[in-house]
């Protein structure tokens, strides 16, 4: 038996069990903790049976409340090295100047180290308090999670956002395992450093996770085979896009070849290459500006009007505002 249970997909948050009667994986954690422990619970997942997390890719819908929620439930988390790194970059930036910009700083210390001597009592106030504010900060953060700061044993390494008990690397294209799950993850062509999207595969069954992809590549057309959940980006329909509220910019980027699927391209993935053999289809990562629910649904339909649809592939529409049943095979 395997289950599926999407707690979130969109670009406000996007997160989902995965699980086997044995082993259960987190698939992104784009909430914040608390959100992502409230829909747990309303989804009847246990987050304390949660035995790692595993990492699209690192844009904010998909890892929000990774560091808050791997350390509250001490559970390792599996990147590919190089969303690792751009993730750890990402919190904690590294700020690059301008040579103008430089000159002026160097001038401006310049013009205090000849006042230090007479203002030394002044400047260590100063800097006390910076520190101050940066504890304080980082508390705030870790409340407004919505987890416990667990101040003595984590004391020494809050200081470092990127802190997680463990990490584990995978490749795209290698299996590994967590558990009884045998996982394939292959790359999906999006803007991050490393997307990857994920087959699973327990007891017989095969669930596959495919959301952020600007264009459906032949590997991931080969990797979709045999599933039997598919949890499949729809994002957005080509004319709200074209004429919905977003800056020609932003268009641009989710039409890009390392975007968002369209319901048009979904369609077409549906009708011509996928191999009708899935019990669900869970359509995800839709936008709420440029998509309807009622448009994303009529599409994968009658993409799929030449496949059976009494007991296989059944369509579900996933949300960004509430979990959905678990799904069950
Ligand atoms: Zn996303
Ligand atoms: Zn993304």
């Amino acid at each position: 038996m395997m289950r599926m249970t999407v707690l979130a997909s969109g670009s406000k948050g996007n997160s989902t069990v995965i699980a086997s009667s044995k082993t259960r994986v987190l698939v992104d954690a784009g909430l914040s903790c608390r959100e992502l422990l409230r829909r747990m619970a309303v989804a009847g997942e246990d987050p304390a049976k949660l035995d790692a997390i595993l990492i699209t890719h690192e844009h904010q819908d998909h890892i929000a409340g990774l560091t808050v929620l791997a350390r509250r439930l001490k559970i390792p988390v599996f990147f590919t090295e190089p969303t690792h790194r751009a993730w750890v970059r990402m919190l904690t930036p590294r700020t690059t100047m301008t040579y103008a910009k430089w000159l002026d700083q160097m001038q401006r210390e310049k013009e205090a180290r000849t006042t230090v001597a007479a203002d030394s009592a002044a400047h260590e106030v100063a800097a006390e308090r910076d520190s101050a504010a940066l504890v304080s900060g980082e508390a705030d953060l870790e409340m407004e999670e919505g987890c416990d700061p667990e101040v003595d044993e984590a004391a020494p390494q809050r200081s470092d956002p990127a802190q997680l008990p463990a990490v584990e690397y995978f490749h795209a294209g290698t299996h590994f395992s967590i558990g009884d799950i045998a996982i394939t993850p292959f790359t999906i062509p999006h803007d991050a450093a490393d997307p990857c999207g994920f087959v699973f595969e327990a007891e017989g069954i095969r669930m596959a996770l495919a959301t952020d992809l600007g264009y459906m590549p032949p590997n991931v057309k080969a990797a979709l085979k045999r599933i039997d959940v598919l949890l499949l980006e729809s994002n957005h329909d080509l004319e709200m896009l074209r004429d919905g509220p977003y800056p020609w910019s932003v268009k641009q980027r989710v039409l890009s070849r390392v975007g968002h699927l369209s319901n048009e391209a979904t369609a077409e993935f549906l009708e011509k290459d996928y191999d009708g053999g899935a019990s669900w289809i869970v359509l995800g990562h839709l936008s709420e500006s440029n998509n309807a629910p009622e448009l994303a649904l009529l599409s994968a339909e009658q993409a799929l009007r030449g496949h059976p649809t009494l007991l296989g592939n059944r369509i579900l529409l996933a949300g960004q505002t509430a979990p959905m049943a678990p799904i069950f095979l």
